[in-house]
């Protein structure tokens, strides 16, 4: 029975690495060599077309309905020259990862014969039969269709033999069925409400633009060992396994050497990457051993988000041709690291001016502290929706587990920071600014040099971090698509920037001084903030004692959180930021509670599936080798002391029997608390009752489950066992 997996063990141990075939060009010259990019539209377009098109990407300009059918024409002559001969409209919906659907670029061309076709109407709008995507009831209640509409502001690009545009999915009605339509909204929001906050400091400033840098954990398991995991296969983690003798502790797998098998598939990862335009920079391991982590060089928001879709694609494609499977589950691995997808994120100007950043002027200053307060506002009065758009049934095993902050939002300044941040709170203002004459304003704010804050004042335990020019929010799963966290955070910034200019305008109004009036709303909101400001332990209980009286939202159980996305600050967030209305909100919560429900109801039965074709027959077999034993001890040896050598054995035995037992009937209650959860027909409530009742049970059988591998003959043991999936590569 154990063939198996001592077969795949043993074929993944003498594994090699495969070559891959580097470019004769070099990266910069190979770099967007799939993707249409300016530099294509340059070449396939008239200037006339290529000038209105560049006005859409670069200034949010509205598309020009009659540019379509050349910006089409260029794009196919691209696609083809390039070997495609499919197009798809790319978009990403509710679900996980991205969805396409293939057309070839060939139609009739009424003569009896084909040709290759490509309209301005197929590359600004289609209709996906997307009735099995997610949409919360939208499309039934409003009988509306769904369509995918072009996003210019996304470069095409070509995988395999198929041009990928990317696209937004709405309903008829207009109410956004995936990720990137509200995505597009906030980002627009933001700049908006950040850019006239910018004019108080420099009025030539025509638009600010979020910035996004992912950096991307995994876990490489080979994939021999993955497919004799049914677990693994089926969810994405290990739903049993005892903790390896040896995991992490001697932390000798971070920044290590790359393992020569991983570093053939980081190469060709790479390299396809580039080619995609996704600038990659940086790769190492990760604390966890098989575990690695991916990062490019940050790129505006949405652009970096699709670029994240794609590597993600591209990394489970890229890990097969290396007998790898790639898991990008938040936590493949109990007790070991999960993987988390940190979002370095910040605004920058037209002007080139990042506005997270110190500057070197008093004026530069006061501006990088607005941003950097309002930003505070921002997570602080949203600091349960921030939670509910990283908050997943996968990232709730990652969160709070001793590797990542828990389940409450807290944001991280670093010494120099929070001191500055004090000095303009408890200072007197007139000792803040001082007008002198000539020399114009002074302002007693003091420097930040900006080499000071590095790494060594980060604070890893921190879900949202200021980290010297940017913010990195950390609370974000690996498999998660960042949109989600991106939307919720541009937006709470763009309200708390529009609160913010109302208030600094009402005391202008009034007559004070701009840089007085300016000071004053960040000195009031600096004291309204304060509870979001935590530079502690947050792996501590203390902290979450602490963030309690603080009034943060301290929930943990993940259907319960997704309420924030209802709470009327919410919804008058969205509503007045023009990113999501309350029918929208409703109907994607609907989906977040199915998706959650699905998540463990998968999972769910599985763990009962394997407990009782894997795990139990197992035990039971080698419990009966043990009764063997007992009896032939007994034959062989006086009773007495027959009784007293098979004492270890009939420990075992009853042991197993108990365990069993245990679990048989913990998987049975499963099934009947699932048929009473399933019976409930609100989505809300089935999610909170599969939190509740059954999870805890999976983690008691589970439990049980674990301490048999302990004591059974690993010869006997079917499924592969952590220290193999975790130290074979
Ligand atoms: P770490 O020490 O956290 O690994 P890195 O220097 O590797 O940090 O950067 C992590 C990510 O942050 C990279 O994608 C990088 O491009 C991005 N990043 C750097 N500066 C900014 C910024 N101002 N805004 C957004 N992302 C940024
Ligand atoms: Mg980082």
């Amino acid at each position: 029975m154990s063939k198996l997996r001592f077969r795949v063990v043993e074929t993944a141990f003498k594994k090699k690495p495969v070559a891959v075939e580097i470019p004769k060009e070099r990266p910069s010259e190979y770099f967007g060599k799939y993707v249409f990019n300016k530099e294509k539209m340059f070449r396939y377009l008239s200037s006339k077309v290529y000038a209105k098109l560049i006005d859409v990407i670069d200034n949010g300009a509205p598309l020009d309905r009659s540019i379509a059918d050349e910006v089409a024409a260029g794009m196919k002559k691209w696609a083809i020259e390039m070997g495609a001969t499919h197009y798809t409209h790319w978009f990403h919906p509710l679900t996980e990862g991205t969805a396409e659907k293939h057309d070839a670029f060939v139609e009739h061309d009424g003569k009896g014969g084909m040709m290759e076709e490509f309209t301005g109407k197929l590359l600004v709008q289609q209709e996906p039969d997307a009735s099995s995507f997610p949409n919360g009831g939208i499309r039934n209640t409003f009988e509306a269709r769904g369509y995918s509409a072009w996003d210019p502001s996304s470069p095409a690009f070509i995988v395999d033999d198929t041009l990928c545009i990317p696209t937004i999915f709405i309903a008829y009605t207009g109410e956004s069925l995936d990720y990137k339509a509200p995505l597009l909204k906030a980002l627009r929001a933001v700049n908006k409400a950040a850019t006239d906050v910018c004019h108080y400091f420099d009025p030539e400033v025509k638009k600010v633009n979020a910035y996004l840098g992912w950096e991307q954990e995994y876990f490489l398991v080979d994939e021999g060992l993955y497919a004799a995991r049914p677990d693994l296969l089926m969810t994405g983690r290990t739903l049993m396994g005892h903790e390896a003798s040896k995991n992490q502790q001697l932390e000798d797998h971070y920044f290590g050497a790359i393992p020569t098998r991983v570093a053939a598939f980081m190469k060709e990862l790479e390299i396809e990457a580039l080619k995609l335009g996704i600038p990659v920079k940086t790769r190492h391991n990760e604390v966890a051993p098989n575990q690695f982590e991916l990062a490019p060089i940050y790129e505006e928001c949405n652009l970096a988000v699709d670029h994240n879709m794609l590597i993600m694609a591209l990394m489970r494609k890229i890990a097969r041709n290396h007998g790898f499977r790639v898991l990008l589950h938040e936590k493949p691995f109990k007790g070991v690291n999960g993987s988390g997808k940190h979002n370095n994120w910040s605004l920058g100007t037209d002007t080139g001016v990042l506005l997270m950043a110190p500057g070197k002027t008093a004026e530069e200053n006061l501006r990088f502290i607005t941003f950097i307060v309002n930003t505070l506002m921002a997570v602080y009065r949203h600091n349960g929706l921030l939670k509910a758009s990283i908050s997943s049934a996968t990232n709730a095993h990652r969160l709070g587990a001793n590797e990542a902050p828990p389940a409450i939002i807290s944001s991280f300044l670093g010494k120099q920071l929070s001191q500055v941040l004090a000095h303009i709170e408890e200072s007197d203002k007139d000792d803040l600014i001082s007008l002198s004459g000539k020399q114009g304003m002074k302002l007693d704010i003091p420097q930040i040099p900006e080499l000071l804050i590095d790494n060594t004042d980060r604070n890893r335990t921190s879900p949202f971090a200021f980290t010297g020019n940017r913010f990195e929010f950390r609370a974000v799963g690996s498999e998660a698509n960042c949109a989600s966290a991106m939307i919720a955070l541009n937006s709470a910034l763009a309200e708390q920037l529009t609160d913010f200019k109302r208030d600094v305008d009402a005391l202008i109004e009034k007559g004070e001084d701009k840089v007085a009036a300016i000071l004053d709303v960040i000195r009031r909101d600096l004291k309204i903030c304060k509870p979001i400001h935590f530079d502690g332990n947050g792996y501590s209980d203390e902290w979450k004692e602490e963030a309690a009286r603080r009034g943060l939202d301290c929930e943990t159980s993940v259907p319960v959180i997704f309420d924030n996305y209802l709470k009327e600050d919410s919804i008058a967030m969205f509503e007045k930021t023009g990113v999501m209305t309350r029918k929208e909100l409703e109907a994607r919560n609907e989906v977040k509670w199915e998706m959650y429900t699905k998540k463990i109801q998968i999972e769910a039965r599985v763990l009962g599936d394997l407990a009782m074709n894997h795990i139990i027959p197992v035990a039971t077999q080698y419990q009966t080798e043990l009764v063997d034993n007992v009896y032939k001890m007994n034959s062989l040896f006086p009773a007495e002391k027959a009784a007293k050598l098979s004492a270890k054995n009939l420990e075992l035995i009853e042991e197993i029997a108990n365990r069993t037992a245990f679990i048989k009937e913990h998987v049975d209650a499963m099934i009947e608390a699932r048929k009473v959860a399933n019976k409930l027909d609100n989505e809300r409530a089935k999610a909170v009752a599969y939190h509740d009742y059954i999870v805890p049970m999976m983690e008691e059988i589970r439990y049980h489950i674990d301490k048999l591998e302990l004591i059974v003959d690993n010869q006997m043991w079917t499924l592969p066992k952590y220290r193999e999936l975790l130290f074979i590569r």
